[in-house]
């Protein structure tokens, strides 16, 4: 029986949209992408987990991705001015893929996009409006939407898929119910030269005196993002760029990074992002990647489940798009999602700093010797990804971080 969705309108040529657009073509889908031509001076989404590398290699761009953008061995968490946790990915017990890489936003997705029109897709710059039909919660593309795919599409598509990022259009028009998280933080972000690094390539977390920060080695310069309570943020300055600059020459641990750091870019804000919708699908709509749900930044998560949740998405609508496979693809995504919340959860805690200390001084017990190859298999691989969505390892890393820390107080480690 000829699949009965034939045709897709992709909104949000991102990482989830194009990943879907390659993956539906190449099966002989007709996909029409819509990807809006305007772009902030610099994108987040920088730093990839080793889990991403086999979708890159899938989707055919690992050799030009490896040519511009830095080879990633492992990452490196400040805790304190003497406290350095270092992670070696090739080390990790059990991994099949022991990199990964820090990506220039631009360069990335102008490789997905590529690739994409490469498949056969229609990619069309601009914007893609949607409208209800009726009192439904179906959609539709308005008719001056279609007209941008210059008679590609002549008629609505069988399937309208909002990739449209934390622009979330689908879910603000039907006003879809969703998760909120409990942190409200602000993210401050900017590209800057003279910034240093612990262990070079290494994605870098540092435990601040108030939240956290990124630092994402990039050619040629440094990502560099502050992740705290806005109401902090506001007593460094009345404007981003103010709060931010203020903020790094604050904070005593960001004064061991050596050189004053310099902005090559603005500064650029994001709130909110810890939303998770509680429906992924409908009468002729699907979300994917943050439309659908993003939980955190600092696991550097995010382009492992939009790529993640597109594949399993294409076997949805490949499948025949039904009712089953919708709601197979909708609870593999809300599972996912929810696994890297709770491990999140831990990082805020306290917690999983304290296990990885407790791991540390357990080492050469007898208890240690024993069962200290079986975590070393399950825990590390779920913050590669390896194991994210593997319901045991997440599970032994929930259990133990709430069971395993002996008289270890997680609050000394917590974020603050
Ligand atoms: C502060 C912060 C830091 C992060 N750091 C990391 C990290 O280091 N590593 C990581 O893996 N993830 C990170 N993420 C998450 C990551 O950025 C996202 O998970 C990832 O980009 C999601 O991909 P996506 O395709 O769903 O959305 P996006 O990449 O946002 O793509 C959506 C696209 O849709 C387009 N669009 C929107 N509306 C329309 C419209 N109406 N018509 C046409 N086009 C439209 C947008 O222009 C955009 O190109 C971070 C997120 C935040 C908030």
């Amino acid at each position: 029986m000829a699949n009965p969705i034939r045709s897709v309108a992709i909104i949000g040529g991102g990482a989830a949209g194009a990943a879907l657009t390659i993956h539906l073509c190449r099966a002989g889908v007709q996909v029409v992408v819509f990807d809006r031509a305007t772009r902030p001076p610099a994108v987040v989404g920088e730093s990839l987990v080793p889990a991403t590398i086999p979708f890159l290699r899938e989707l055919g761009i690992e050799e030009e991705v490896a040519g511009y953008s830095t080879y990633k061995r492992g990452a490196t968490f400040v805790l304190g001015p003497d406290d350095v946790l270092n992670f070696t990915f090739a080390d990790v017990r059990g991994a099949t893929t022991g990199y990964s890489y820090n990506v220039p936003r631009e360069e990335f997705d102008a490789s997905l996009s590529a690739r994409a029109a490469e498949c056969g897709a229609k990619v069309v710059r601009g914007t893609a409006r949607v409208e209800r039909v009726g009192d439904s919660d179906r959609v539709r593309l308005t008719p001056e939407t279609l007209d941008l795919t210059e008679g590609f599409l002549r008629e609505q598509p069988d399937l309208i898929v909002d990739a449209s990022g934390r622009v979330r259009l689908l879910p603000n028009l039907l006003e879809l119910p969703f998760t909120a998280g409990s942190r409200n933080d602000t993210a401050l972000f900017a590209h800057c030269e003279g910034v240093a690094q612990v262990v070079e390539g290494d994605v870098h977390t540092d435990r601040l005196e108030r939240g956290w920060s990124w630092r994402i080695p990039l050619p040629g310069k440094m990502s560099v993002g502050l992740v705290m309570d806005s109401d902090t943020l506001k007593k460094f300055g009345s404007t981003i760029d103010q709060q931010f600059d203020a903020y790094l020459k604050h904070d005593p641990l960001i004064a061991l990074w050596g050189e004053h750091p310099r902005r090559l870019t603005p500064v650029l804000k994001y709130s909110n992002y810890q939303l998770v919708s509680r429906r992924g699908f409908g009468d002729g709509w699907v979300l994917a990647g943050d439309t659908f749900g993003f939980v955190d930044p600092v696991f550097s998560s995010g382009l492992l489940l939009a790529f993640d949740g597109a594949k399993q998405l294409s076997r949805a609508i490949l499948a025949g798009g039904g009712e089953r496979q919708m709601r197979r693809y909708e609870a593999h995504v809300a599972r996912h999602i929810r696994a890297w919340q709770q491990t999140i959860d831990h990082f805020y805690s306290g917690r999983l700093f304290t296990l990885f200390r407790v791991g540390e001084t357990m080492r050469e017990s007898l208890l240690g010797r024993m069962l200290g190859p079986h975590f070393e298999k399950h825990l590390p691989r779920v913050f590669t990804g390896e194991a994210s969505a593997k319901r045991y390892s997440v599970g032994l890393v929930d259990f133990m971080c709430k069971r395993a820390l002996l008289d270890n107080d997680p609050r000394l480690l917590a974020i603050r």
